[in-house]
């Protein structure tokens, strides 16, 4: 039996395993197919402490994944496909690989929304992307749509006009919520315009395979009207990864993993760090200081076994 599985490989996930290594717990991380979680899509990260000069977001986690690696921490590139917290020791399965652990800390993250309308299924990934660092490059010069009005939208748009003709920003109300200095940065492109109190109703060109424009509805006059552009991107924020976990742990109203004191879940022992427990902060350096409260957690639970045993 392990002491300590870590589910889930951003900055909550390296952060929790960097912390239980070097306290010898010898943790097991499930990376999943694809490790680094969201910042694996980003450029440049200018606000996480220790990097004056900003780091690129797939270089801090490449940093943190080998810092846990130094550590000891042993790192799988599997998908849990399901968990049973039902009795203890914990039972973490990635298809035919059955773990058990006394201590669970789930950092699934999150992913991000969609509009959940029909022509978005039909026509994404031609056209219709949620990630402009990977993306951008493929509409030089062509005219492009952001959906959202936060500080992903900001960027996202900022990055886009680097490559594109004309950049739309759509935003649902008729204000941001967007930090000022990153709403302000995207304003002054000449590049890129803002329009208010729209919602996409429709992604043209299902017809043809490939995004010809958006149906755009304006809340407040209600008039809908076709906007001619190639691509859109949606910053519309994020949803927690929680489908494994759903009917097990307790989520809140907006589908969050449910946590007291940190880190604690409704079951003792399982532990909750990160994006997939923080709807209010939702920052890398957040995630990762939970991920730390967490591996303490769960060390002093290990440590309270011990002691009852
Ligand atoms: P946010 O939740 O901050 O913003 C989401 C935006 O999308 C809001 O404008 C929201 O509108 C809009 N929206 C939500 N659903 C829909 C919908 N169905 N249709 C149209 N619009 C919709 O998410 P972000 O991803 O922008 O940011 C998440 C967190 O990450 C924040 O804390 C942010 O500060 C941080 N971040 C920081 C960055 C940096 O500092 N470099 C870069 C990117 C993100 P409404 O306001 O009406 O709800």
């Amino acid at each position: 039996m392990r002491n300590l599985i870590i589910i889930g490989a951003g900055p909550a996930g390296y952060t929790s395993a960097v912390y239980a290594a070097r306290a010898e717990l010898m943790p097991l991380v499930f990376e999943g197919a694809v490790y680094g979680g969201q910042l694996m899509t980003t450029t440049e990260v200018e606000n996480y402490p220790g990097f004056s000069k900003g780091i690129l977001g797939p270089s801090l986690m490449g940093e943190m994944r080998e810092q846990a690696k130094r550590f000891g921490a042993e790192l799988v590139s599997e998908n849990v496909t399901s968990v049973d917290f039902s009795s203890h020791p914990f039972k973490v399965i990635a298809g035919n690989r059955v773990e058990e652990a006394k201590t669970v800390i789930i950092s699934t993250g999150a992913s991000h929304r969609k509009l959940g309308i029909p022509s978005e299924d039909a026509l994404w990934g031609k056209g219709i992307s949620a990630c402009a660092t990977c993306d951008a490059f493929f509409f030089k010069n062509k005219v492009v749509a952001v959906v959202g009005g936060g500080d992903s939208a900001m960027e996202e748009a900022s990055f886009v006009a680097r490559f594109a003709s004309k950049v739309y920003v759509l935003v649902r109300t008729d204000k941001l919520r967007a930090s000022k200095i990153m709403a302000e940065r995207a304003q002054k492109n000449g590049k890129i315009e803002f329009i208010y109190n729209v919602a996409v109703e429709e992604v043209l060109g299902t017809g043809v395979g490939h995004v010809t424009g958006l149906r755009l509805k304006d809340s407040v006059s209600g008039i809908t009207r076709d906007l001619s552009c190639d691509g859109m991107f949606l910053a519309i924020g994020l949803v927690p990864s929680v489908d494994l976990f759903k009917g097990i742990v307790d989520l809140d109203e907006r589908g969050y993993i449910k946590t007291k004191n940190v880190t604690e879940t409704n079951i003792p022992g399982v532990f909750a760090a990160g994006d997939v427990q923080d709807a209010k902060y939702r920052q890398a350096i957040t995630a990762a200081g939970s991920g730390c409260a967490a591996a303490l957690d769960a060390q002093r639970y290990i440590e309270k076994l011990e002691e009852q045993a």
